[in-house]
């Protein structure tokens, strides 16, 4: 087993020394070998250091380089060093953190890091919450949250009766809302299309003034980071009107909420502290490896309410706080140990200056851009970037060789109608010269692509 995790070790070393200096898409033909990884399952197992050589050989090549410097695809990065480190040490460890007897580790590290999450977003230490897969499985325990809550108030217990004749919940989301948030609350039974939403202004935020009257059980979905122009739903009306008409308010802030932990950015966030409940991302912008989203609720017994499990083998023994009466999942793994890890070694200043160098990297990108004549459809106020390249014809050419010049990577997106390239800048390893290097290589595919 030792020799086998030095091997390891070693492997991994080479393969992240390498990323810098490879394309950052992989090699048509890496992908296709993957088919050597198939065949009918072995009739007897194979050595382990077989099994790694084999794997690392096959699929290192096809990996994706998105832990390297130049990946600006959807809003992923790579993980720091001692998140990283202390994902590793998890494996060996191998606790099963879904209660505090089972893994009195995992329990304690979910507790400190939660608590220092919170206290990085300025949110009062009353909240509580727990660690997911992602931020949909985020946005799904804050909103069953929010079911049970305003379905209490109206004299229902949810989880116990179900939705069959309970009251209606009024479902706000604006016209922007992501994806994942649709589908959350179609698998809380609150549906994808029985909902109102708010029409967005040109930026993408809800339109205060479209707000919809609010009567009897209702939840408010406000959005912290839009997923293509970086916009922030206002927070300070729609919260006020939802609140006096003793709505839920819940925040998907999946990356965008992490503004409130840089002074230069933490005014993009003003008055989503009053909310009830918020989904955030530690995959995407706390550099964790995946996959960790966060649950944030300030009433933690109504997650509890949503989530606990009761079982004879479960009987609590003392009054520490079990993991599982506030997730999803019961067995899972260690995630906050990755957090705490990540926290621990950004500090304060480090989580700020983290995410104000992404915020400054993508102006960069936007002026870069902007200087060549190449319009940019949003406003950068976080680290996202639309750059549009003429019509939708040659916007999807330059995606398409820029992805295959490998020099960087960008996705396509659609914004307002307009196909466009995406940057996101979320990586901890992006420095200055790769968004100038990134930037000559989307240049080229332009000019190349061009009229
Ligand atoms: C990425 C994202 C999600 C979904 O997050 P996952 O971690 O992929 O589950 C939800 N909402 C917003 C705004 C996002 O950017």
């Amino acid at each position: 087993m030792n020799d086998l995790l030095h091997d390891v070790a070693a492997r991994a070393g080479r393969y992240l020394e390498g990323l810098e200096g490879r394309p950052v898409a992989p090699d048509r033909r890496a992908v296709e070998a993957l088919a050597e990884l198939s065949g009918p399952l072995p009739k007897t197992g194979w050595l382990p250091g077989e099994i790694i050589r084999r794997l690392d050989e096959l699929g290192g090549a096809a990996t994706v380089a998105s832990a390297g410097p130049r990946y600006f695809g959807f809003v992923t990065g790579g993980a720091l060093s001692a998140a990283l480190a202390a994902n590793w040490l998890a494996g060996a460890w191998d606790q099963n953190a879904f209660s505090a007897v089972s893994s009195p580790l995992g329990a304690a590290l979910e507790e400190i890091a939660l608590g220092w999450v919170i206290e990085a977003l300025g949110f009062s230490s009353e909240c509580g919450g727990s660690f997911v897969t992602g931020a949909t499985m985020a946005n799904f325990a804050a909103l069953a949250a929010a079911r049970h809550a305003v379905l209490e108030r109206a004299g229902w217990q949810v989880e116990d009766d179900g939705l069959f004749g309970a009251p209606a919940i009024t479902v706000v989301v604006g016209e922007e809302v992501h994806a994942s948030l649709l589908k959350a609350l179609s698998l809380l039974g609150l549906g994808r299309k029985r909902i109102l939403r708010v029409p967005a202004d040109a930026k993408g935020r809800m339109r205060p003034e479209a707000f919809p009257d609010l009567a009897g059980p209702a939840i408010v979905c406000l959005q912290a980071g839009n997923v293509n122009s970086g916009a922030f739903d206002p927070a300070e009306d729609p919260i006020g009107l939802a609140k006096s008409a003793g709505a839920w308010v819940h925040v998907d802030g999946a990356f965008g909420l992490w503004a409130a932990a840089a002074p230069q950015r933490a005014h993009l966030t003003k008055g989503y502290d009053r909310a009830d409940s918020w989904a955030l991302d530690a995959h995407k912008w706390l550099k964790v490896p995946y996959d960790c989203g966060c649950a944030l609720v300030r009433a933690p017994q109504s997650l509890q309410a949503a989530m606990s499990v009761k079982a004879a083998y479960l009987m609590q023994q003392d009054s520490r706080r079990d993991p599982f009466d506030f997730t999803p999942e019961c067995s899972r793994r260690m995630r906050g140990l990755e957090v705490w890890a990540a926290l621990m070694s950004l500090g304060r200043d480090g989580l700020a200056e983290l995410i104000e160098r992404n915020c400054r990297l993508a102006e960069r990108f936007a002026d870069g851009l902007t200087a060549t004549g190449f319009p940019i459809l949003n406003e950068p106020v976080l680290n996202q970037v639309l750059v549009s390249f003429g019509d939708a014809q040659t916007t999807r050419s330059v995606i398409e060789a820029v992805q295959m010049d490998g020099t960087c990577w960008c996705g396509g997106t659609e914004w307002r109608g307009k196909p466009a390239m995406r940057f996101s800048v979320s990586s901890w390893a992006t420095r200055e010269e790769d968004v100038d290097l990134s930037l000559e290589a989307i240049l080229r595919a332009a000019a190349e692509a061009g009229p």
